[in-house]
């Protein structure tokens, strides 16, 4: 049996490793496990948003509303754009797989920074383009310029804030980038993680009305991480009518299911969940800061909900995070990513006590 050829310098995307694996490897009971490797919400989801749920179990049987009428007229009021401009997908990964097939082919390349979110590749890949990376994970503009003209990529990603390093672009840089690109190139702002930029530095918040007039531009945004529902897969992005119109010709019939529109719809009317989520991680993440500090080792300032620590060659990252594993506490090692670094969800109080914890136990 042959498969396409592009598969054959695919690596398949790891996910952070689930709870259930390490119960099962280890033999630790779940509830000493401590999961802090997926930038999950460690405050779950919203009590309002579980109710929508339960409420609509009893649609299960229907196919969803396949218009998402109440979900795109939540986010267009939210962000003040018409629902022309908004498609759904199951996460913003969707959306991603249907821009990179929308515009890419063998001949064609993308151009990412030196590390960033590892699904960028893997769609393109799949589509038979080329990489191209700047030489830094930071977004610099000198750095996509230079790459820019030399390859002519088809799709430019700028990922900010950054995954997995924290760090975030400012507003200023990125429209920098977007108005030196010809419109013949798609660019891509990934905002996963822009509620947390937005509430740390205004400097870097981006809104989809910030780029709306560019007709090759596109916002994505994800009720994955700051809005804790990424067990129910919803993301979108917004962009020029046209550009949402060809990217719907990729888009599989009732890709989000009921239960995951009803949860979507009920989590934009509870904004107070989504403040309480960014004051707990400010809170928190302040306390890794101190804690690489006292312990003598560097982090990227983080924008995010996840904190990066960066280790000098007297320690590897690959066996701390082993280390860790075995003690029931998943964090994300990025030596696949060319940095001896891990990358740590930041977690509630109790959950970020259990890390410091085994990690000083772990490095001594
Ligand atoms: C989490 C994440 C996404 C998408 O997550 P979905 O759960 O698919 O919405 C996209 N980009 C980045 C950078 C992310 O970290």
């Amino acid at each position: 049996m042959k498969f396409n050829k592009v598969l054959e310098n695919i690596k398949t995307y790891e996910a952070g490793k689930p709870i259930e694996l390490v119960v099962r490897e280890f033999g630790i009971a779940p509830e000493d496990v401590v999961k802090l490797a997926s930038n999950e919400n460690p405050i779950g989801t919203s009590p309002a948003v579980k109710q929508a749920i339960i409420d609509n179990a009893g649609k299960a049987h229907l196919y969803p509303d396949d218009s998402m009428f109440e979900l795109k007229a939540a986010l267009a009021s939210k962000y003040a754009v018409n629902e022309s401009n908004i498609i759904i997908g199951a996460g913003s990964d969707q959306v991603l797989e249907f821009i990179s097939r929308a515009v890419l082919d063998e001949k064609s390349s993308v151009l990412m920074s030196a590390v960033t979110f590892a699904m960028y590749e893997i769609y393109a890949k799949q589509m038979g383009a080329k990489i191209y990376r700047t030489a830094s994970y930071e977004h610099r503009y000198d750095e996509f310029m230079e790459a820019y003209q030399m390859h002519t990529p088809k799709i430019i990603y700028l990922c900010t804030p950054n995954n997995p390093t924290g760090d975030a672009t400012s507003k200023e840089e990125v429209l920098k980038i977007i108005h030196s690109v010809d419109k013949e190139t798609l660019i891509v702002v990934d905002a996963a993680y822009m509620e947390y930029a937005a509430a740390k530095d205004s400097k870097y918040a981006m809104e989809p009305n910030d780029i709306l007039s560019f007709p090759n531009v596109i916002y994505l945004g994800t009720f994955s991480k700051a809005y804790g529902l990424g067990g129910m897969r919803v993301g979108y992005g917004i962009a020029d009518s046209e550009m949402i119109e060809q990217l719907y010709k990729m888009r599989p019939p009732f890709n989000i299911s009921t239960l995951s529109l009803a949860a979507a719809i009920e989590a934009c009317k509870d904004e107070t969940f989504v403040k309480e989520s960014i004051v707990l991680l400010q809170e928190q993440i302040q306390r890794y800061e101190a804690f690489a500090k006292e312990n003598g080792f560097a982090y990227i300032e983080s924008y995010t909900n996840f904190i990066t620590y960066l280790f000098s060659d007297d320690m590897d990252s690959t066996k701390i995070a082993d280390a860790l594993l075995k003690r029931g506490v998943i964090i994300r090692n990025l030596t696949s990513y060319g940095m001896n670094a891990i990358r740590i969800t930041v977690g509630t109080a109790k959950q970020n006590d259990i890390f410091f914890k085994h990690f000083l136990e772990v490095i001594s």
